[in-house]
């Protein structure tokens, strides 16, 4: 058994892969196929991560503020605290805080590292849910 204390965690300023600023926690950092990767993102209003696929699927849990993800032909959806959002292996999609406020959730990423592909952009339609 390890213990991996949150004061050795080093805060990361994510700007590559996404809109806005993003900080990234990373709480584990395991390495191989079987491996688990887990961080704590905290997204300022508005901003989000481009499109992109988790080779061993991931699962997100919101731990405060408003979500906002969507997925590559379905429409974008709002998750809050406590919702916890999956995506399937290999499915292009991605997530961020809603416009009105900050958002953090932990992700678990099973297996290989997040494929970033062309590194696209979340366009202005693309980040507001139906009817938004
Ligand atoms: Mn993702």
């Amino acid at each position: 058994m390890e213990v991996h204390p949150a004061s050795k965690v080093t805060s990361l300023f994510g700007s590559d892969h996404f809109s806005g600023r993003v900080w990234l926690d990373p709480l584990l950092e395991q390495g191989g196929a079987d491996g688990l990767r887990i961080y704590r993102v905290f997204f300022e209003p508005g901003s989000r991560t481009h499109w992109h696929t988790h080779p061993g699927g991931q699962s997100l849990m919101i731990l405060a503020g408003t979500a906002r993800t969507g997925a590559e032909g379905e429409p974008a959806v709002e998750a809050g605290p406590g919702d916890v959002v999956y995506t399937p292996p290999g499915q292009w999609h991605w997530h961020g805080a809603g416009p009105d406020g900050y958002m953090i959730h932990v992700a678990f990423n099973p297996g290989a590292k997040t494929d970033w592909g062309d590194d696209r952009e979340v366009t202005a339609e693309e980040y507001e849910p139906p009817g938004g």
